[in-house]
């Protein structure tokens, strides 16, 4: 019977700093975009006119905690 190794075969990949920036800046551009609209775009703060964006995202303020009605 050969004995078990529990050693990993794979190794993780590095990646600079320097290519994963500007992605991470557009990750973080895009969810405070998601934080605005989940979290602000209601009444004097809105940019959109209508009540479309902010019951499309009713549900994510009500479960993030934001205050609503
Ligand atoms: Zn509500």
């Amino acid at each position: 019977m050969t004995p078990v190794t529990f050693a990993p075969k794979a190794r993780p990949i590095a990646i600079p700093v320097r290519q994963v920036l500007p992605w991470a800046i557009f990750g973080g551009l895009l969810l405070m975009l998601a934080i605005y609209f989940v979290g602000a775009e209601e009444g004097a703060t809105s940019l959109i006119k209508g009540m479309h964006v902010h019951e499309f995202v009713h549900d994510g303020r009500h479960l993030l905690g934001f205050p609503c009605h």
